[in-house]
């Protein structure tokens, strides 16, 4: 990718309101077998949104599928809403980012693909099965659920991401828009 597409892809971004971001190589990202484990073991969502594990590929293929590009756009979000209104934070920001990965699509990156920063709550409540999902062209899959250790991942470039202890810390969050 030339330097003027670069720019093109980051003015959609901006336009979209998102300034916090910077370019990787995705085979830099740390993809660990322990994050698939915490999907399985402790999330809630495990089985019951249709975007989350065990509805995604399998830890090696997640790690193949970052092979297949060189560059993506790591995308810092910090959540600065109080906890009752952060559905809604959520929910507006992955219809802004999906609308991002479409453009982007449009303006010439066919490979242009969207790991999400928080779980699909497009729906009140999910189908679970993704064959029902309701937006099946808005559904985009976590980092987290591609296995990627966001905590380790995020440090190499410059941030720095702590467990929050209670749910008035605001959350860091963070999307990867793949593009080639
Ligand atoms: S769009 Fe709705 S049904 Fe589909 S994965 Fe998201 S929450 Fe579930």
């Amino acid at each position: 990718m030339n330097e003027d597409a670069a720019a093109g892809v980051t003015r959609i971004l901006a336009e979209a309101g998102f300034h916090d971001h910077q370019w990787v190589r995705p085979s830099e990202l740390v993809i660990s077998q322990w994050v698939r484990v915490k999907c399985m073991f402790g999330c809630p969502d495990y089985g019951r949104n249709a975007s989350c594990p065990p509805h995604v590929p399998s830890v090696p293929e997640c790690r193949e599928l970052l092979r297949e590009y060189s560059r993506a756009l790591l995308i810092h979000l910090p959540c600065k809403v109080p906890p009752d209104g952060r559905r809604q934070w959520c929910l507006e920001n992955q219809e802004r980012l999906v609308e991002v990965e479409r453009r982007v699509f449009l303006s010439g990156f066919e490979k242009a693909f969207l790991l999400s920063f928080d779980n699909c709550n497009l729906c009140d409540e999910c189908v679970s099965e993704p064959s029902d999902c309701r937006f099946p062209y808005k559904r985009r899959p976590t980092m987290e659920a591609f296995a990627i250790d966001v905590y380790s991942s995020v440090k190499k470039y410059g941030y720095t991401l702590s467990v929050k202890k209670n749910r008035l810390e605001e959350p860091d969050r963070f999307a990867l828009l793949l593009v080639e």
